[in-house]
């Protein structure tokens, strides 16, 4: 995957895209994060980025000539791959567009910072406004590598066998059920029976049963989809089906 990215602090992403999964990713020619300074294409002295808005109002707006010498020597080929930019007046990023995004193999993300960028350059290369949630940040490079991380998780190879990002919380329509590791008791509080059983039959079950719990508590709306798209229980018995079915109905 490669993700060209337009910033004014490109060494804001180093400690994320150099370390962990991301950095091993990185290593392994998985993902290429194309880091560009929008900075370096500023042809004043001052090497601004910003300018004060028309029509008035407080703080700066960025100016549309760096930005659009940067995509232009970028080249043409990005332009037949989705161009985003962070944006809290954007549709709120989900799994189909993540979904969307690691098909693609290759997308570009604009980072703002100040008030915003001018309109002009948004609409020239006709850039899509992505936003991380109903919140104002200072700048768009966080939302970005949430993005990108997000993504990345569906790129082959990027994690490691024993996980499989299909079967995490959301994706698969539910929340995920409360985990718990070793000790079996800590700090006088145990876990719970089930799991430590080795019945994986009744650990399945049990496991299905808390993520439908957690998942109509917590996200109701999650919740209601999950239950209008019929989920497919063939692969239980006919018994643990019914189990399932009256938990569903008592929690509608
Ligand atoms: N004046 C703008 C906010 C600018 S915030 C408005 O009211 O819409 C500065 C920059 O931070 C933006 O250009 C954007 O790139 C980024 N940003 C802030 N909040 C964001 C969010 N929720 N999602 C994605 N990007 C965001």
């Amino acid at each position: 995957m490669k993700v060209n990215v337009l910033t004014i602090f490109p060494e804001m992403f180093y400690p994320v895209t150099e370390s962990s999964i991301l950095g091993k990713a990185k290593e392994k020619g998985l993902i290429d994060v194309n880091l560009i300074n929008i900075r370096d294409y500023t042809l004043d002295r001052h090497n601004s980025t910003d300018d004060a808005p028309f029509g008035g109002g407080c703080g700066m707006v960025m100016t549309p000539q760096p930005i659009f010498d940067c995509m232009k020597a970028l080249g043409d080929e990005v332009r037949s791959h989705p161009i985003l930019y962070m944006s809290p007046r954007g549709k709120i990023m989900d799994m189909d567009l993540i979904n969307e995004l690691a098909e693609e193999g290759e997308f570009t993300i604009l980072s703002g910072h100040y008030e915003g960028v001018d309109q002009r350059v948004l609409d020239y290369f006709n850039m899509r406004e992505v936003s991380i949630g109903d919140y104002v940040l200072t700048g768009g490079e966080l939302p970005a590598m949430v993005l990108i991380d997000a993504v990345s998780r569906f790129i082959p190879g990027v994690l490691g066998n024993e996980t499989s990002a299909e079967d995490e919380s959301v994706y698969s329509g539910l929340l995920e059920a409360d985990q718990y590791t070793r000790p079996r008791e800590f700090e006088g509080m145990e876990v719970p029976e089930i799991l430590s059983g080795g019945n994986h039959k009744k650990i399945r079950l049990w496991k299905l049963k808390e993520s439908i719990r957690k998942t109509a508590s917590s996200r109701p709306d999650l919740f209601r989809a999950w239950v209008e798209g019929e989920p497919d229980l063939s692969g239980f018995t006919k018994a643990e089906r019914k189990e399932l079915y009256s938990l569903i109905e008592s929690l509608k």
